[in-house]
């Protein structure tokens, strides 16, 4: 990529490095609005410019790490080379003797010969920094040797004469230029630690960032004077000092904040960056949570979607590949009017800066390939360009974009961002797909199912066999007017019940063989004539027959259901094992909306929630198994899907919803079919 160049700067040679102006880049013209929500687990920063959301700022990790104590040394121990200190939290932190600084040896580090004994005394008093979290039944680990980040240098106390220069500057002029400005600024017994945002930084601005540091270690050692030990004297909080000293600045309108303690601490680090600044600052108190007052989260939402729509009616989709992350462009419905390529041109300018604000939000880093509609003219593609480098001005990642469109349309760019993405902070790889991001369709789970089954009749079984499977997969099975389901019957040369379940995953299904006095547990049995409440089953399709299920057994209406109805009252006139046909009944002849009035809704409150959409409060009454009505919905839960294979034939009367909406996870696991085999000999109930 010779002819990449650096923050979108048109000059076509390109600096690969283009100095990184701080607070000075980008289009500061516009307002800045800072949002902080400061909880317990996690932190989060919204900014938005001129009134739109162009950047999250999330933070979930530990946010001891980093906080200075004065401690008290409460037991010294020679034997492990360590101590245990006092800092304040329920369980005393562990200072080894690696960790502690001693004036007498060279750059602070303790020497080999140093004992425990000589450099920490019980009841001590001494002032440590957490490098390790408590973790478990472990108490935190301190350290004497006490660093202070800033934005672009660390300052290491105690660590006198240190230089270094972080690792991750790769080009040797700028890693010397770096610390030879790093030996020129480092004070008087402390050492400097130059971090990798420091690159192509003027001296100017480092020194700006260590008279930050030196006023905050000069506020540390007064703050330590005053306290007493155990307490707490600076809490390190990276994301939030991160905004206060690279967002904040004197373009930002206001700052809200939604903790007081936040509020304080933002207060105290701006009384040594920035005083004037303090009276942009706003604790915010309301009832309503801040970020839903704002509608940050729903835009939150919007950003972990694949979909982002434009206002020309095209719309953008941001796929996640294996090494690079792709972004397609695709057009509306063309209307007419202006020309074809005007359209094009005008959804891609769109585009463009749409998808420089996505990559923000969503902090996308590594490879991406932008895919914009096709256009004829150079004109066109220049423009886009162009348009797309603008607007990733403002910016603060470093990108380093491929300037020409390549002839099928395709721009290539990288984005360096420090932090994982949006998506990988707030997402892990889906447990359905596997984050392959598809699941195997209904079809194919039908022959799935299918193909089991004759394997299963094959080897030995019941009399009977039971299916049960999502209702788009049993909808499959049973086929129209039950015509799958009697060819199936036909080659397992078995009578085959085939059930849905609307709360089964859809990869998930069940196949049990039984004898054939236990089927009247498992299911309820229609009788010809009877009168039930059908629910309709998934969503009516145009040129199919609406499917309606009792119970998750298929009824076919015939006649002239009611259009649009989610259940119908209808006698059966014909009951198969998987599939039955019924006629609507109670229907006034004045029309289908009496039929609704004629519907019960007095069963229809009783019917669990849970079982809702198949639940068949009508056919209830002339069920069979009266213990049914008993079986309170909330116990149902509860009932272990182990425990179902021993529990009597009455338990089982329902698939336990708990197991599928409970524990998702676990389902991947059945994707091969689960199978419950009751031995014919299992005791069938007294008929
Ligand atoms: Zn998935």
């Amino acid at each position: 990529m010779t002819n990449g160049t650096s923050r979108g700067t048109s000059d076509p040679g390109g600096s690969r490095r283009a100095p990184r102006g701080g607070s000075s880049r980008g289009r500061d013209n516009l307002t800045r609005e800072i949002l902080i929500n400061d909880g317990d687990l996690e932190s989060r920063v919204a900014i938005l410019e001129d009134g739109r959301l162009a950047e999250i700022l999330i933070e979930r990790e530990a946010r001891i790490v980093g906080n200075i104590y004065k401690a008290k040394i409460v037991n010294v121990v020679p034997g492990m080379d360590a101590s245990f200190v006092d800092i304040g939290l329920p369980k005393n932190a562990f200072l080894a003797l690696g960790d502690i600084t001693s004036e007498e040896a060279d750059a602070g580090r303790p020497r080999r010969t140093d004992k425990i004994a000589d450099l920490v005394k019980k009841g001590q008093e001494v002032l440590v920094q957490i490098v390790r979290a408590p973790l478990g039944a472990k108490g935190a680990r301190v350290s004497t040797r006490i660093s202070l980040p800033g934005r672009f240098l660390v300052l290491a106390l105690g660590d006198g004469g240190y230089v270094g220069v972080s690792r991750k500057i790769d080009t040797e002029e700028e890693r010397q230029r770096l610390r030879k400005l790093g030996e020129e600024l480092a004070p008087e017994g402390m050492g400097l630690i130059v971090r990798t945002e420091a690159e192509g930084q003027s001296v100017r601005e480092l020194r700006k960032d260590l008279d930050f540091l030196m006023e905050l270690h000069k506020r540390t050692l007064k703050k330590e004077q005053e306290v007493k030990a155990p307490a707490l004297i600076h809490e390190d909080l990276p994301l939030i000092s991160k905004v206060v000293r690279d967002v904040f600045n004197r373009q930002a309108k206001e700052l809200v904040v939604d903790s007081r303690a936040a509020y304080e601490t933002i207060m105290e680090l701006l009384s040594v960056a920035g005083r004037q600044l303090r009276t942009k600052v706003r604790l915010y108190e309301e009832k309503m949570p801040l970020f839903a007052a704002r509608g940050i989260e729903e835009e939150i939402d919007k950003l972990l979607r694949r979909r982002v729509g434009l206002v020309s009616g095209g719309h953008i989709a941001i796929d996640h590949a294996e090494g690079f992350v792709a972004i397609d462009v695709n057009t509306g419905r063309y209307t007419g009017g202006a020309g074809l390529a005007e359209t094009i041109l005008r959804t891609n300018l769109e585009a463009a800066s749409e998808i420089a604000r996505q990559l923000r939000l969503r902090d996308l880093g590594g490879i991406i390939v932008m895919d914009f509609i096709d256009m004829d003219k150079p004109k066109h593609r220049t423009q886009v360009m162009d348009a797309f480098l603008a607007a990733l001005k403002s910016d603060r990642a470093r990108t380093k974009v491929h300037h020409r469109i390549s002839p099928l349309g395709l721009v290539e760019m990288t984005r360096k961002r420090t932090a994982e993405s949006l998506r990988g902070t707030l997402c892990e790889a889906c447990p359905y797909c596997g984050g392959s991001g598809a699941i195997r369709s209904p079809l194919t789970m039908a022959l799935t199912i299918e193909r089991d089954l004759l394997r299963q009749a094959a080897e030995d079984g019941g009399d009977v066999f039971l299916v049960r499977c999502h209702p788009q997969v049993s909808s499959v099975l049973v086929g129209f007017d039950g015509e799958h389901a009697e060819k199936i019957e036909k080659a397992i040369r078995k009578p085959l019940y085939i059930r849905s379940n609307p709360t089964m995953h859809l990869e998930q299904y069940e196949i049990t063989a039984l004898g054939a006095a236990q089927l009247k547990h498992e299911v309820t049995l229609l009788k010809q004539g009877q009168e039930v409440i059908g629910r309709l089953v998934g969503e009516p399709k145009v040129g199919a027959p609406a499917m309606f299920a009792v119970e998750g057994y298929h009824i076919g209406v015939k006649g002239e259901p009611p259009t649009g109805e989610r259940e119908v009252r209808v006698r059966m006139e014909a009951v198969g094992h998987s599939y039955g046909e019924a006629v609507p009944v109670g229907q006034q002849p004045a029309g289908p909306p009496a039929g609704r009035k004629e519907a019960p809704p007095a069963g229809r409150k009783e019917a669990p929630p849970a079982g809702r959409k198949e639940a068949p409060p009508a056919g209830r009454k002339e069920a069979p198994p009266a213990g049914r009505k008993e079986a309170p919905p909330a116990g149902r839960k509860e009932a272990p899907p182990a425990g179902r294979k021993e529990a009597p034939p009455a338990g089982r009367k329902e698939a336990p919803p708990a197991e599928a909406t409970k524990k998702p996870s676990r389902r991947r696991g059945r994707r091969g079919g689960r199978r419950h085999r009751k031995k014919p000999a299992a005791p069938p109930s007294a008929e």
